[in-house]
């Protein structure tokens, strides 16, 4: 089926699509519709072709790249992302938006989204799930309140990715837990979660082409 007549209907209203295959959906969907974009689930080749932009939600990256290959949408989202597809991916979604992810499965499959190497589980049994405020480029107010569930961080990013947020104290200090390179961000973290839609109306209004500020990137 071609593309849906009414994807991107209105420039202002995105249709943003939500991989749909396992993982946190529905929040999501929920926040993105608050944010004015017309969110839809993607679970077929021919649903990813009807959206202007593709969230990957948290939840399980093995088993979300396994059902990647059995909905036959693995390489169809690759060739999105190839062709500049804008995306976000949270916590598992950021493991699969990557190029090169530690730690995983051996059979596990990632996107090749951003130019970066991604370590899954990363924090380790002791701190596996925790809550911190974090200073997030381009976000100017109040820190992100970042909520961390077995997540993953950036242990090597590109010459062309731009790091967004880091670790701001504690044992994990200085890590990268949020990042952009062109229209593709991820978060290590949980923003559809929280309540503060910042994120997501970030990546709504890059989704409508307006330019992040570059140049406000934390220190380590
Ligand atoms: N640990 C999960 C994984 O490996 C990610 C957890 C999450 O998305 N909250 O995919």
């Amino acid at each position: 089926m071609a593309a849906a007549p009414d994807a991107g209907a209105a420039p202002d209203q995105p249709t943003i699509g939500v991989l749909a295959l396992q993982g946190d959906v529905r929040e999501h969907i929920a926040v993105l519709a608050e944010c004015g974009a017309h969110p839809v689930l993607v679970r077929r080749p021919d649903e990813l072709a009807a959206v202007d932009a593709l969230v990957l939600p948290g939840g399980e990256s093995t088993a979300i790249s396994k059902l990647l290959e059995i909905f036959e949408l693995l390489e169809p989202v690759r060739a999105r992302l190839r062709a500049g597809m804008p995306a976000f991916g949270s916590c598992a979604g950021m493991i699969l938006l990557a190029s090169e992810v530690l730690d995983t499965r051996a059979d596990a499959k990632h996107l090749d989204g951003i130019d970066m190497t991604v370590r899954r589980n990363a924090f380790g049994r002791q701190v596996d799930s925790f809550e911190t405020d974090i200073e997030f480029a381009g976000l100017p107010g109040d820190p992100v309140r970042a909520v961390f569930i077995r997540a993953p961080w950036v242990e090597r990013a590109g010459d062309g990715v731009e790091v967004l947020a880091r670790v701001p104290s504690g044992p994990a200090a200085g890590r990268i837990v949020a990042v952009r390179q062109g229209r593709v961000v991820a978060t290590a973290f949980h923003p559809e979660v929280t309540g503060d839609h910042r994120v997501h109306r970030m990546f709504v209004d890059l989704v409508r082409g307006v330019a992040l500020s570059s140049d406000t990137v934390p220190s380590t």
